[in-house]
């Protein structure tokens, strides 16, 4: 049985030098449909299953402007993977964990992995990986693609979540946006998580509005607030600065 893998991270924060670990030389590149971006692609078995993973262009939201960013989203959403593995730097994962609840927001079967753990403990920080489980709600895997830690749990993690994903955590943005989200969920089009595509409409986001049905109202769109279109963020930012206070000391 084949599962198929993205890793999903902002630049810079090991997606490549995991991938290497995890699948070795058994690896190759092609290109994402096209452009010129590359597609590096892996795979390696373990126990019944081969993992293939797809390393993704770095990416700092699911909202993309760049060529790279689009690849990203557009494989996610149109193409997602059996299992998501969003990989957050050790050292300051406040942006890694709002990828990370970006991803959950629009429905993937994801596992958090906090790379670069070898620098964390170096620097005498402390990752309480119980306490990240139970606010993230996903898998949690503290790794190191320096020193090899962590990697075979991640193996095992990804076929425990893709045979049973978690409860996904939702976030509240509060009554006003609430109902705003549950009139847009009937403005977007069948095939997308309708959450996840209301709260982009919110967002101003351009690809979602071009998902938008043409009967749908534009007293809708319209009464849209620019509080609305922050507020988003911000209750995510706060939700992440909790958790990063609860779970890990530095
Ligand atoms: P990507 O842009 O996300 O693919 O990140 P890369 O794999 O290219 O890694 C970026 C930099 O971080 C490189 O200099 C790596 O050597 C370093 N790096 C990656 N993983 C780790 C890790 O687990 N520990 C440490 N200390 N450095 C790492
Ligand atoms: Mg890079
Ligand atoms: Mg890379």
């Amino acid at each position: 049985m084949i599962i198929t893998v993205g890793l999903l991270g902002n630049p810079n924060v090991g997606k490549t030098s995991l991938f290497n670990k995890l699948v070795g030389a058994r690896q190759y590149v092609a290109n994402w449909p096209g452009v010129t971006v590359s597609r590096i692609e892996g795979a390696t078995v373990f126990g019944d299953y081969t993992l293939h993973f797809v390393d993704l262009p770095g990416v700092y939201s699911l909202t993309a402007t760049s060529v790279d960013e689009k690849v990203t989203r557009d494989y996610l959403i149109f193409s997602p993977p059996n299992v998501t593995v969003v990989i957050i730097d050790s050292m300051s994962p406040e942006q890694g964990i709002y990828l990370l609840l970006e991803a959950v927001e629009l429905g993937l079967n994801v596992i958090a992995v906090f790379n670069a753990i070898d620098e964390a403990k170096k620097n005498g920080i402390k990752i309480d990986k119980n306490t990240l489980e139970t606010y993230l709600r996903v898998p949690v895997v503290l790794t190191s693609a320096h020193t090899g830690e962590g990697i075979e749990e991640l193996k095992e993690k990804i076929i425990s979540v893709f045979k049973k994903q978690t409860r996904p955590l939702m976030l509240d943005y509060g009554k006003e946006i609430e109902e705003k989200i549950r009139s847009l969920e009937q403005c977007v089009t069948e095939q997308f998580n309708k959450r996840f595509m209301a709260v982009k409409i919110i967002e101003g986001d351009k690809f979602a509005h071009d998902f938008v049905k043409k009967e749908c109202a534009n007293e809708i769109l319209n009464s849209i607030s620019p509080d609305m279109k922050t507020e988003i963020p911000l209750v995510k930012y706060q939700y992440i600065s909790n958790v990063v206070q609860l779970a890990i000391k530095r």
